[in-house]
């Protein structure tokens, strides 16, 4: 059995094999998406000197305080006027700087009467104040939003001022969830006898969209090895990148999927790893064609394949392209932590931060059972306990990751 860092160094170096894909989408669909270009500006921005203040331009002279009104510079309404020591025009804010600008007076610090404005008693005046200067935000050339960002609202708007409306991002990835399981029915049909809900269709497939990849929803199999083989191979014969199985990947009587697999030329990399929730976990390769097929056969246990898929695909899609995604930080245990184990566990937790203390804390939800859905729903993070770990006391700092 190999361990959880093992086996994501070998599903990272896999993922090299992968053909990566660019595409071009307009700036209002790129969000979530991974951008694949720097985004360099074509301009300065701000692109010329403006006022931050509605307000009054001014040429800063030491003990000045009075001055002429000679026009007026809206944002978008620029006119041309040179200032000397004794006049002034009214700014709005975003209106561009006037010659011989050197400082904004701000409307509320002066006393205006007929074509005059004084500066307030109690008001001071600094030179270059309430002026944004050209370039202040980036410079014509530089990068505004890296390569390999997840773009959020933010990104677009840095992208839309830097001028641009399309941007190339990486093409989804095409993600098949298959459930396998006899018990297994889907939420609208009678649930009679031992049938369950086949939730873990659901949750792989939430998670997909979650990443913004592309999900392909294969339903539900039946433990019938004929069955399973003819939707497993239909599967690997389709336009897919990855392909998920849920179930059917442990030592039971009723686990064909991973003899599937070799069957149908799945070269298997790994069958389990030392962890709870998940422990039994197949990783293996299809080539198919032109393109390879990485093919992960998750355990049925709601947690567990949740689990594997945080821990594994999720985060080595995000390696594959360069994404810098940091979910893991340190909390201070709320209560004691006890495992018998030697595998690593990924405990789910609940994390708050303190305001007063400015520090993470956490507490290990009551129930760890790998079968407890609406349990783990609570949770906001995994707890991660080490392999030769048996006891955490309360109060140490333990890694979580977020969920
Ligand atoms: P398996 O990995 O097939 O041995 O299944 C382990 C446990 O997970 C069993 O209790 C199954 O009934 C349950 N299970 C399997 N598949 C699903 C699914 N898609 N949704 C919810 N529970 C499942
Ligand atoms: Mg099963």
């Amino acid at each position: 059995m190999i361990s959880f860092d093992e086996a994501n160094k070998i599903i990272n170096a896999e993922f090299q094999n992968f053909k990566i894909r660019t595409t071009e989408v307009n700036l209002l669909n790129s969000l979530n998406y991974i951008l694949a270009e720097d985004v360099i500006s074509d301009i300065n921005l701000p692109p010329f000197n403006n006022s931050s203040m509605d307000g009054y331009a001014i040429k800063y002279s030491e003990g000045k305080s009075k001055w002429k009104i000679i026009g007026e510079i809206s944002a978008g309404n620029y006119k041309s006027f040179s200032l000397t020591d004794e006049t002034t025009t009214r700014i709005m804010t975003g209106g561009k700087i006037p010659e011989n600008c050197t400082a904004v007076v701000p409307i509320e610090d002066v006393t205006v009467q007929d074509e005059f404005v004084e500066l307030n008693n109690s008001s001071k005046l600094i030179e270059r104040q309430n002026i944004r200067p050209m370039g202040d935000d980036i410079k014509i050339d530089q990068t505004s939003v890296s390569k390999n960002t997840i773009l959020n609202s933010r990104h677009i708007s840095a992208a839309a001022a830097c001028g641009k409306k399309k941007l190339k991002v990486y093409d989804k990835l095409r993600i098949a969830v298959l459930a396998t399981g006899d018990e297994l029915v889907d939420i609208d049909e009678t649930l009679t006898g031992d049938k369950i809900r086949g939730s873990n269709l659901y949750s792989l497939l939430a998670s997909i969209n979650e990443m913004n990849m592309h999900p392909v929803d294969l339903r539900f199999v039946s433990d019938v090895k004929t069955e399973l083989e003819s939707k497993i191979k239909s599967a690997l014969d389709s336009d897919i990148d990855i392909l998920i199985t849920t179930g059917g990947v442990s030592v039971g009587k009723y686990d064909y999927v991973p003899e599937i697999f070799e069957k149908l030329g799945v070269d298997i990399k790994f069958r389990k790893v030392n962890i709870k929730p998940g422990k039994p976990m197949v990783f293996g390769t299809f080539n198919q064609k032109d393109h390879p097929i990485f093919v992960f056969g998750l355990p049925g246990n709601p947690v567990s394949s949740y689990v594997g898929f945080q821990l594994f695909i999720k985060r080595n899609i995000y390696k594959l392209f360069g994404v810098d995604y940091q979910n893991n930080f340190n909390a201070n245990l709320l209560e004691d932590i006890r495992k018998k184990d030697s595998k690593r566990n990924f405990m789910r937790g609940l994390f708050r931060y303190d305001n007063i203390l400015k520090r993470y804390f956490v507490e290990k939800l009551a129930s760890q059972s790998s079968g407890n859905i609406v349990t783990t729903s609570k949770a906001n993070c995994l707890i991660v306990v080490e392999e030769d770990k048996n006891f955490i006391e309360k109060g140490e700092s333990v890694e979580c990751i977020k969920i």
